[in-house]
């Protein structure tokens, strides 16, 4: 099965408003410039330049994502967006389940589900993120954490057209320190046969799981190129257009 790449930037809380729309237009003049490249190209920039990122990228084929989102549609919920009004701002995407989230605010499973489902509801692709601690990996227990985590976040429905898998190894995020391409590998396919499992053979073969935890130009050729690896979820290498451009290249 040959599923089409998504390297994805996770700007995380980092971008002012010019520096973040000059960010943008660096990643859409490059699409431009790269018309056949065979990857899908999104960005997830804080809540603040959601719309003016959506701006600078309209027609370049970058797609835009929000980094999380509420699982209500509406309500007395300060300081949170509703996936809704994500949709509504032009973003096609939205992270839910990233480990900051999970560690910063408690996220379990069952809101990560809930976050998802919302995601569906309004149209937009859940982008759902599991991933080992190191303790977790040092114990053994990487595989079934993730099986954990997977079953526990994936909402009803959840198909290859409205779900992308990131995984992301929580030792490996914002580290410098990377998985090896065999511990990436092992990871990735384990995920896709519980996926068999939760969405069925054909789903599972389409859905899209992505690599996340210290991807950067000089180590993306070789983790993209794995059997079961179908893209990135970059945070750090996002925040520079040439780094982040170097790693989409790496899309045959
Ligand atoms: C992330 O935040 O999803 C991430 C993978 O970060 P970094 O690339 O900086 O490790």
């Amino acid at each position: 099965m040959s599923r089409r790449p998504l390297i994805a930037g996770n700007w995380k809380m980092n971008g002012l408003s010019a520096d973040g729309i000059a960010l943008a237009k660096g990643v859409a003049e490059k699409r431009k410039a790269e018309a056949a490249l065979a990857c899908d190209v999104l960005v997830c920039p804080p809540f603040t330049l959601l719309a003016d990122v959506a701006r600078a990228l309209a027609g370049s084929g970058v797609a835009v994502g929000g980094q999380d989102c509420h699982a209500k549609v509406s309500g007395a919920h300060t300081g949170d967006t509703s996936a809704t009004m994500l949709k509504d701002i032009g973003c096609s995407h939205v992270i839910v389940g990233h480990s900051e989230r999970r560690t910063d605010h408690g996220e379990t499973d069952a809101v990560v589900k809930a976050k998802a489902a919302a995601a569906h509801a309004a149209g937009l692709v859940a982008i759902v993120c599991i991933g080992e601690t190191l303790a977790q990996r040092d114990d053994g227990r990487t595989l079934e954490v993730n099986k954990t985590q997977l079953k526990g976040s994936l909402p009803e429905g959840a198909n290859a057209a409205n779900t992308v898998i990131a995984y992301e190894p929580v030792w490996a995020i914002g580290t410098g320190r990377t998985a090896t391409p065999e511990q990436a590998q092992e990871v990735h396919a384990f995920i896709r046969s519980e996926l068999v499992k939760l969405v069925g053979e054909t789903e599972a073969d389409k859905m899209r799981i992505l690599y996340g935890g210290s991807m950067k130009p000089e180590n993306a050729a070789q983790l993209i190129a794995l059997a079961d690896v179908d893209g990135g979820l970059i945070g750090g290498a996002s925040l520079k257009a040439e780094d982040f451009w170097a790693i989409a290249r790496n899309c045959a």
